[in-house]
């Protein structure tokens, strides 16, 4: 799952990024709304954080303008203490969800994987397919029961599939969903994680399709 982080405050966007990145989220950070607003245009994210007071350009135009060119991903912005305005506006632009700064960590966590589940239509806090069950809350996956050891790629790419079941997902979407670099990507090494994959799964359960990519079979 990759995240966007729009804050230009350092500090705060150097602790989003290490809380976000410690539970597996591939993270970017943009420091000012023009950059925010290229990187959500032109990068697929499955998220994101976006702050209201941005240099540049205010959190509120980012998000307009993703909304008026059809981009969908959920957006959790933060407002500073006591602006009911900005919360409103926020909403009323296309926000999902806000926090107000101070938080906690672990609620933007939480709001963050509620966010994303309810963008693959999911309500639970777990996944399931077939045998397969994926619990977002502790980032463990089961088969009928019994916890299976993932790294931390094998997961990302587990988790991918897990959103998007009955889906053909292309190499280079996994890729991009990831990788945290453009220099570590190579897309010959999603094979390796799929190859391990199928080993811990159920024979059957995720699907090569030939020149296209990758589907979670739901039938099983
Ligand atoms: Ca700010």
């Amino acid at each position: 799952m990759r995240i966007l982080v729009v804050e230009d405050e350092p500090t705060l966007a150097t602790q989003l990024a290490e809380g976000l990145q410690s539970v597996g989220y591939v993270v970017h950070v943009a420091h000012n709304g023009v950059d925010g607003s290229f990187m959500g245009d032109t990068d697929p994210y499955d998220a994101v954080e976006l702050d209201i007071g941005l240099p540049q350009m205010d959190g509120i135009t980012v998000l307009k303008k993703w909304r008026a060119s059809g981009r969908t991903m959920p957006v959790l912005i933060l407002t500073a203490r006591d602006t009911w305005r900005e919360k409103v506006a926020g909403i009323d632009a296309g926000a999902d969800d806000y926090l107000t700064k101070p938080f906690h960590m672990e609620e933007l966590l939480a709001r963050l994987r509620a966010l994303i589940r309810r963008a693959g239509g999911h309500a639970s806090t777990e996944l399931v397919c077939g045998p397969l069950t994926l619990d977002t809350r502790s980032s463990r996956a089961s088969v009928d029961g019994t916890a299976l050891t993932l790294t931390s790629h094998e997961y990302r790419v587990l988790a991918y599939l897990m959103h998007h079941p009955g889906e053909i997902v292309s190499r280079a979407e996994l890729t991009e969903h990831i990788y945290a670099q453009d220099f570590d990507r190579d897309s010959n090494t999603v094979e390796v994680f799929i190859a391990r994959l199928r080993k811990k799964l159920p024979p059957g359960l995720i699907e090569t399709l030939r020149g296209l990519g990758y589907r979670l079979n739901k039938a099983q």
